[in-house]
């Protein structure tokens, strides 16, 4: 029925789904509830049916990498790409999106890129948002230490890239959930909008 898409367009709650094979995809619900958002976990390929936009979390990429693997999610998580929907990543989730995991931004991660010294640390990031620098958590984090010329890089620390932006997938080497800012998460959930009224 053709009333259905501009009903859900026009004011409908977006659902937002988030990986929850492994890591801190909890703390990605919470506040994606706390923004308004319908949150969905998903652990198989029909969890991805009616999701307006997915999170990838952090944790550990190698126990994510086999999830994905075991529960055939390869493909699936590529064509949810391919129909248009926002992907963000962050922290782990930005390396299962990479070029050597899914393939779904055209970066290379560098794992543990900070070092053994300085793993775990919070500094002030500018990433251009209103309201200035955001309070970012690094927890073993990656970087971005190759992309591609439609990457667009938003923010770096010492020269490394650690949050980006292709089309409709937002990367970001730390993690936001882990504070009480909400403005990447409010970003991603923009961009979530905005797909959803461009298919309606
Ligand atoms: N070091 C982890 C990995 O390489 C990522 C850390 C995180 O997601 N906080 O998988």
């Amino acid at each position: 029925m053709s009333s259905v898409p501009s009903r859900r367009a026009s004011g409908e709650k977006i659902t937002v789904g988030v990986l929850a094979l492994q890591g801190d995809f909890e703390a990605h619900g919470a506040v994606l509830k706390r923004l308004g958002a319908r949150v969905h976990e998903v652990r198989i390929p029909s969890d991805l049916d009616r999701l307006d936009g997915l999170v990838l979390p952090g944790g550990e990429s190698t126990t994510i990498t086999l999830g994905i693997e075991r529960e055939q999610l390869v493909e699936p998580l590529r064509a949810f790409h391919s129909s248009g929907k926002p992907i963000f990543g962050t922290c782990a989730g930005l390396i299962m999106l990479d070029r050597e995991h899914l393939g779904i931004i055209d970066i290379r991660a560098e794992r543990n890129a900070f070092g053994r010294q300085v793993r775990s640390f919070e500094a002030p990031l500018e990433m251009g948002l209103s309201g200035g620098p955001i309070a970012a958590v690094f927890i073993r984090a990656p970087w971005i230490a190759e992309h591609g010329a439609g990457v667009e890089i938003l923010a770096e620390v010492g020269g490394h890239g650690v949050a980006a932006r292709e089309g409709t997938v937002l990367v970001v080497a730390f993690h936001p959930e882990l504070s009480s800012d909400d403005r990447v998460h409010e970003l991603f959930l923009q961009s979530v909008r905005e797909a959803r009224l461009a298919a309606a």
